[in-house]
């Protein structure tokens, strides 16, 4: 019995070009029939000047996206995300739950940075850099090429019956793909737990780790699943991105169009027809040969219009140029353009909408740098040890417990004294000076000594600097507990 999924071997028996119906191209999705079934597509290889400068780029990418987790920083990596320990670590900065302020400014520049860059470009991310494509068509794609072969010749294997050599080459893909995915799904773990608990749980007892072994097992599971079965459907189903990029798209947006002007109306080139004779029989430069459609990994027509399915990756339009070439006719019937471009001519120019986002997202920069040169080399808490009352002393002094966190933000060691400001009064670190390693937290416990004469009824608020080397890093505000005034002395 065939364990071939069902959508692909229906789709290698089909047409690879399914024909238009121009009343309901936007009712469903390209990759599903009327009924929602899905549409199996076999995309066929780009080639051209756009194709391969993504080439390189996707090098550039991929070489980042690896080596990412092993770059060190001061010490630190270039990218953590640990959710867990609530750890991040971005460019080798170390962002601490106490800089939760900072992490919001920093998100919220992410998400302006894409709406201004959306409102400009369109889908410029998709295409080009993000991960999901470039694995795609840049990986798990060219591997595909490389085994099955072009379009038609993995249309005619996925229709093929299981001959040794179908098994052998499906075999060898799928094994390169899952081993793939074992890769890439454990370059999202090192991501988000750091590389040295990575090797952990590869390198010791596998009982030591069930915890992470199962995440490694599931990421490497769910990356095979999207890359080897899920594909485009990732782009067109689940990311958001794809679906509200038409809230912020507009007329002037870059986006990669269809000149309807110059291309229609479409027809068939017949022999000896030049552009002129084409012109006087009412002909545009579409010579309706389908190669845009054919190229597309997402499987849409882009002559129908800007689609939430397209993820601007730029194939149909090296498709197309190489078919404006061979028919002697300018490039860029499908380009980079806006609406207003193609309909009056106009470039790209700055709309309210866009200056405001501009302005916005400038704002938010210019906060983020604020907030991150300024901030404090140490983030202290001092907080009264729980459940601990004041005691009085043989001295007739009285005395407060606390406990004292130190954060050390700086990649140095860091020796630590605490002062106290505002009263005179004693205070004692338990046990040993405070002294952080880079990058980590100290916790110690504290005794302040009071004389009564500084003391006000029932609580004094003590205001403590903490010291580094002389230099002051933080000024604190805490309360000491005393007896109330009639008891006191
Ligand atoms: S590749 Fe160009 S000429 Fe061919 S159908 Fe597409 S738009 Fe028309
Ligand atoms: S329409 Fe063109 S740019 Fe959009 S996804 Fe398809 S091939 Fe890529």
């Amino acid at each position: 019995m065939s364990t071939q999924p069902t959508e692909e071997r229906k789709a290698a028996v089909e047409p690879a070009v399914q024909p238009i119906d121009w009343n309901d191209f936007r009712d469903h999705l390209s990759t599903a029939d009327q009924e929602g079934r899905r549409q199996w597509l076999f995309p066929r290889q780009p080639r051209g000047r756009f194709y391969r400068v993504r080439t390189y780029l996707s090098w550039v990418l991929l070489a980042i996206m690896f080596a990412g987790p092993f770059v060190r920083i001061h010490g630190n990596p270039l990218l953590l995300l640990n959710m867990v320990e609530r750890k991040f670590v971005i460019l080798g900065q170390i962002f601490w739950p106490q800089d939760m302020i900072i992490s919001a400014v920093t998100l919220l520049i992410f998400c302006t940075g894409i709406i201004v860059f959306t409102a400009a470009f369109g889908r410029l991310w998709c295409g080009w850099t993000c991960p999901q494509t470039v694995l795609m068509e840049m990986v798990f794609r060219k591997i595909e090429y490389f085994i099955e072969g072009d379009a038609p010749a993995q249309r005619a294997l996925a229709a093929a019956p299981w001959t040794a050599g179908k098994i052998g080459k499906k075999t060898s893909k799928h094994a390169i793909f899952f081993a793939l995915s074992f890769v890439v799904g454990n370059t999202l773990l090192a991501y988000l737990i750091g590389t040295e608990q990575l090797f952990g749980i590869v390198t010791d007892n596998p009982l030591n780790h069930l915890q992470g072994l199962t995440f490694m097992v599931l990421f490497t599971l769910v990356f095979y699943g999207i890359f080897a079965r899920f594909r485009e459907q990732a782009c067109t189903f689940v990311c958001p991105y794809g679906r509200f990029q038409s809230t912020l798209l507009d007329e002037n947006t870059i986006v990669v169009a269809y000149d309807y002007k110059r291309g229609e109306k479409r027809g068939p080139l017949k022999r000896g027809q030049n552009a002129e004779l084409r012109g006087q029989a009412g002909l545009g430069d579409c010579v309706n040969c389908f190669a845009c459609v054919r190229v597309c990994p997402t499987g849409i027509d882009i002559r129908n219009g800007t689609q939430m399915e397209c993820v601007h990756c730029t194939a149909c339009i090296d498709a197309c140029d190489n078919v404006m070439d061979k028919i002697s006719r300018p490039r860029g019937l499908i380009r980079y353009a806006s609406l207003n471009g193609i309909e009056r001519g106009e470039r790209l120019r700055l709309t309210p909408r866009l200056a405001g986002y501009a302005v916005l997202l400038t704002a938010l920069i210019g906060l983020w740098v604020v907030l991150v040169f300024t901030r404090s080399d140490a983030e202290t808490t001092l907080l009264r040890a729980p459940g601990a009352l004041f005691q009085k002393m043989p001295d007739g002094r009285f005395s407060n417990l606390y406990t004292v966190k130190v954060v050390n933000k700086t990649s140095r060691e860091m020796p630590v004294e605490l002062k106290l400001e505002n009263v005179p009064g004693d205070l004692q670190v338990m046990g040993q000076n405070i002294v952080v390693p880079p990058q980590k937290l100290a916790e110690t416990s504290v005794l302040i000594e009071l004389d009564p004469a500084v003391m006000k009824p029932g609580t004094t608020l003590l205001v403590v600097g903490v010291y580094s080397q002389g230099r002051r890093l933080q000024t604190l505000n805490t309360s000491f507990i005393g007896p109330r005034d009639d008891t006191r002395n």
